[in-house]
């Protein structure tokens, strides 16, 4: 059997240079030899840690974020509770335990969980198997049952594929935004490597991108994710004629910028991420800019858009400190634990400022907690 990697090769020398976004998929969600399908990434033995793998208390606050969003929608008798890319379902395992500070919502519960991995949805039954609540996957928002809706998604967004596009010659006439491609080394047929389009990119595709960035100079790099429009269309639709509200946290940028932000992480360690695909997992900043600027443009008429928000500001507005200070108390040892924790999730050096939140939400209602402004 070939590994993914000779697979990819092949196909590169069949059909030519791959999309970033193709290696991406391939790399990550193949279903036989794919990072995701084939493993449990997460925790100290794993590749990476997320901020619910460090603090139950991080679950905990998003809880009450749900329960008020839940009420600003006139907490209605039963409500879609959805999770994107759940991990190992410790998050919603938090969640839905602070959720029981509000015994209706809790009832109210219907959770949905849209997750491509086979070993990682086993975590999760296990996980939430004896959480009260009925649970079921879907592999789309449109399977999930009609009616009011919550969406969540922590560290989904980061690992959805992204083009890359260098500006070459911007100021000799001929040039424009090229994209970047995986190819075959020239000298070395076993090695990937990048290389760059001739021509440059359609007029289709220069009209998806970003608008709201600094002027580009020779060289730079843009990146578009494509999962970002997906992601509002679904929304849109749904919410247009339901009640909703989403809620996605990850990595990036308040502003667009540029830059390669391409990255392969295994063992906690960055690697380059051509070398070993399937072994290692692959993201890229969020462009949160770009997310708001898709809302505005496309769905400015079902939806509102908040933020981004700084985590470590956002978790500070949901409570986290006074959570902390309560579980503190246990004893001496989880009080030095306990604020480990909360600097590791809202310290500037930490996660506290490159980790932002941005939420969606049907037109209308109430603006949610944690976030200040009002557009
Ligand atoms: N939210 C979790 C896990 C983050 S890792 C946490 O914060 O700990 C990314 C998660 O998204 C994994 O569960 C992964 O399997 C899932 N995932 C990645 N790409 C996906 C896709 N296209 N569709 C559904 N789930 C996906």
């Amino acid at each position: 059997m070939p590994t993914l990697k000779q697979r990819i090769l092949t196909h590169i020398k069949d059909n030519g240079p791959m999309s970033i976004a193709a290696y991406m998929s391939w790399c990550l969600l193949d279903p036989t030899q794919g990072y995701y399908p084939t493993r449990d990434p997460l925790g100290v033995d794993g590749d990476f840690i997320t901020a619910p793998e460090i603090s139950q208390m991080f679950g905990e606050v998003l809880g009450l974020w749900l329960i008020n969003a839940w009420r600003s929608m006139g907490a209605p008798e039963t409500v879609q509770l959805v999770e994107f890319g759940p991990g190992r379902g410790i998050m919603m395992s938090d969640i839905l335990r602070s959720a029981r500070l509000d015994k209706d919502f809790h009832k109210a519960i219907d959770l949905n969980l849209i997750e491509t991995s086979s070993a990682l949805e086993a975590k999760q039954a296990e996980q939430l198997g004896a959480s009260g609540v009925p649970v079921r996957w879907v592999t789309a928002l449109t399977d999930v049952p009609e009616g009011p809706t919550l969406v969540i998604g922590n560290e989904f967004l980061d690992c959805l594929p992204i083009r890359q596009f260098i500006m070459k010659d911007r100021f000799k006439g001929a040039g424009g935004w090229h994209e970047r491609y995986i190819d075959i080394h020239p000298k070395n047929s076993k090695k990937l490597v990048y290389s760059i389009a001739q021509a440059p990119i359609s007029a289709a595709d220069q009209a998806l991108l970003p608008t709201n960035t600094p002027e580009p100079k020779t060289d730079d790099l843009l990146e578009m994710n494509l999962g970002l429009a997906q992601i509002t269309e679904a929304l849109r639709t749904r919410f247009a004629v339901h009640p909703g509200a989403a809620l996605f946290i990850d990595y990036g940028p308040e502003e667009t910028e540029f830059g390669d932000t391409f990255q392969a992480l295994k063992k906690h360690e960055k690697v380059f991420p051509l070398d070993e695909p399937g072994f290692a997992d692959l993201t890229a900043r969020v462009d949160f800019a770009a997310l708001r600027e898709n809302v505005l443009n496309n769905a400015g008429a079902e939806l509102d858009v908040y933020g981004p928000c700084p985590q470590g500001s956002f978790l500070s507005r949901l409570g986290i400190e006074v959570r902390a200070v309560t579980l503190s108390r246990a004893s001496s040892t989880a009080k030095a634990k306990v604020a480990r924790q909360l600097h590791r999730l809202t310290d500037t050096d930490e996660m506290g400022t490159l980790f932002k939140a941005i939420a969606l939400q049907s037109k209308g209602l109430a603006a949610p907690l944690g976030f200040t402004d009002t557009t």
